[in-house]
């Protein structure tokens, strides 16, 4: 395994990494949210991208994820966990919980720009069950493991597992009427940024889950006018402390991952278009991705 971590909000380094190394890299899809970090945590190797860059500056709907996860491949990248920040919608589901998403619902308005493929050759990917099975069962595991020294220092936090996770577009976060529409569709988190990844890193055929951090209601609960910013604050920081446990444990506990999933043999039922007619510059955009089946 070559472990990818996407930090969403809050999470904009990690701590105890060795033999940091910060690489730049240009893609044929555009440039990555900021430099990678490369370097080695409990032995193994990870690779850490901030989502948003150091310092918090790309907004949502400007994110690259193409570039982003196409990095994250040419790193030779075989599993991403993604860490993010979302909202609440549903009571149970309080600030400071965390939730391993298992289903996603497209509210981007960008979905047809999620893809890899284009310009000569067409790739349907299976979807129904978007993060990797395998990936999902480990990371709450290890959620459950790192949540117990958090609960003892003064946190209440909960873990879910399993969870529909919908992806707004933002950057303005949901009017009431909206939220109240999302939560009678029984969704469980609301976020901006995740259902690009996933799609993206299957048809890369990279294993991926959602560690969603939740840091507060959204605008449907009725106390919801009695959250403070410093209160979404106060919960992001503990949040992306407990996510930076819930990594070391998930590493610690990597060899649970048995390698069974069909996440990294994706293309090899999905691409449509006979290689003999794809053009030659498709074929060299997409090397780093789909180059085993082109050639
Ligand atoms: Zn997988």
């Amino acid at each position: 395994m070559k472990l990818g971590i996407i930090g969403g909000s809050g999470l904009y380094e990690i701590d105890g990494l060795n033999s940091i190394k910060e690489v730049e890299i240009e893609t044929p899809f555009g440039k990555p949210s900021d430099k990678y970090l490369t370097g080695e945590l409990n032995g193994q190797e990870i690779v850490f991208l901030p989502r948003h860059a150091k310092g918090h500056k790309i907004l949502p709907s400007e994110l690259n994820h193409k570039a982003n996860i196409y990095g994250m491949k040419k790193f030779g990248v075989t599993h991403i966990l993604s860490i993010s920040a979302v909202g609440s919608l549903k009571e149970e589901l309080a600030p400071r919980d965390v939730v391993i998403i298992d289903q996603y619902f497209d509210r981007t308005k960008q979905d047809n720009a999620n893809t890899f493929f284009g310009e000569g050759i067409v790739a349907h990917i299976p979807f129904a069950d978007p993060v990797c099975p395998e990936m999902k069962d480990l990371a709450f595991k290890s959620a459950m493991s790192a949540v117990i020294k958090h609960n003892k220092q003064g946190n209440n936090s909960t873990i879910h597992n399993g969870g529909t996770y919908i992806n707004m577009a933002g950057p303005a976060f949901s009017t009431k009427a909206e939220s109240k529409i999302y939560k009678s569709w029984g969704l469980d988190v609301i976020g901006m940024t995740n259902l690009p990844e996933a799609k993206l890193a299957r048809e890369a055929e990279i294993c991926y889950v959602t560690v969603a951090m939740v840091t507060d209601y959204d605008s449907w609960h009725p106390e919801h006018e009695n959250v403070t910013l410093d209160m979404v604050i106060a919960n992001l920081m503990a949040n992306s402390e407990l996510a930076k446990d819930i990594i070391k444990e998930f590493i610690n506990m990597k060899s649970e991952l048995q390698g069974e999933c069909s996440c990294p043999t994706t293309l090899a039922t999905s691409i449509v278009t006979a290689k003999e007619i794809v053009p030659d510059a498709t074929k060299k955009k997409l090397d780093v991705i789909a180059g085993k089946y082109l050639k």
